[in-house]
């Protein structure tokens, strides 16, 4: 997708309007628009890469950053000690509709197993 049509790059490039809450050289993480918890974040790299489906060998080091990232502002916005769900929606099973790449954390409420 080119990046100019793409939600997510437009939002890391400073282009469309959105809360960021963290930034740095390889990511940014704003809130969702449409919360599924009281606390939703989503954090994701500025490199446009659709989902986790296109995460070469290369990429490992900003899939990291990006889970440290989930740890650090989880603490930032005060759910690290009550807990905090993280997840990366891969395709059309995996319920993706933003198609770049982007890792949710969830919290402020308790969480449910299995989810749906
Ligand atoms: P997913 O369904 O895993 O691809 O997650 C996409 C998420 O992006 C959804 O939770 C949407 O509510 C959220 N979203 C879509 N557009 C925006 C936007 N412009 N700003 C913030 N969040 C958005």
């Amino acid at each position: 997708m080119a990046e100019n049509s793409c939600i997510f790059c437009r939002i890391a490039a400073g282009d469309a309007p959105s809360n960021i809450i963290y930034k740095d050289e390889l990511a940014v993480a704003f809130t969702d628009v449409d919360p599924k918890a009281p606390s939703h974040v989503l954090i994701a790299p500025r490199e446009h890469m659709d989902s986790l489906n296109d995460a070469a060998r290369g990429d490992e080091p900003l899939l990291g950053h990006l889970l440290r990232l989930a740890s650090k502002i989880a603490n930032q916005i005060g759910i690290a000690e009550t807990g905090f769900r993280t997840v990366v929606n891969t395709g059309e099973d995996g319920g993706q509709s933003v198609q770049h790449l982007h890792l949710h954390l969830l919290g402020g409420r308790k969480m449910t197993w299995p989810p749906g």
